[in-house]
């Protein structure tokens, strides 16, 4: 069985471009296009990991990502973010919602695939402590 990676992106060509690009890496691809959607694709299915845009409409990646790591269920399941924002402060709080990395964009097809694999591999933190959403 392929591994499955849940994609969570309300942009059309991004979710067409990241899809393209994982399957053609031999994933299975399931998409959702808000949180609420994703969240529930993803206590539904077996996950190898969760692409997360953070720039969504109503609950936003921070939140979704929030709600996704207190089920027990998903933790060995990565979830990276992605931001279109060049912003340190953007990545570090994404880690802080509970991600497990980032990804910038524009998505450069030429590494993507590698970067996502090397997520998947690495698997879910463990050393640092989800903390909170303090501020
Ligand atoms: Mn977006």
């Amino acid at each position: 069985m392929r591994p499955t990676v849940l994609v969570i992106e309300d942009n059309e060509q991004n979710l067409y471009l990241v899809t393209y690009l994982l399957e053609q890496a031999g994933y299975e691809v399931r998409q959702a296009r808000t949180g609420v959607e994703g969240i529930a694709l993803a206590r539904q299915l077996r996950l190898a990991l969760i692409l997360l845009d953070i720039q969504l409409p109503g609950m936003d990646g921070y939140a979704v990502a929030r709600e996704l790591r207190a089920e027990p269920a998903l933790a060995e399941v990565p979830i990276v973010a992605v931001t279109s924002y060049a912003m340190v402060g953007d990545r570090e709080r994404a880690l802080r919602a509970g991600c497990d990395g980032y990804l910038e964009k524009p998505i450069d097809p030429d590494t993507f695939t590698e970067a996502v694999e090397g997520y998947r591999q690495a698997g879910p933190r463990r050393a640092v402590p989800h903390q909170g959403e303090q501020s």
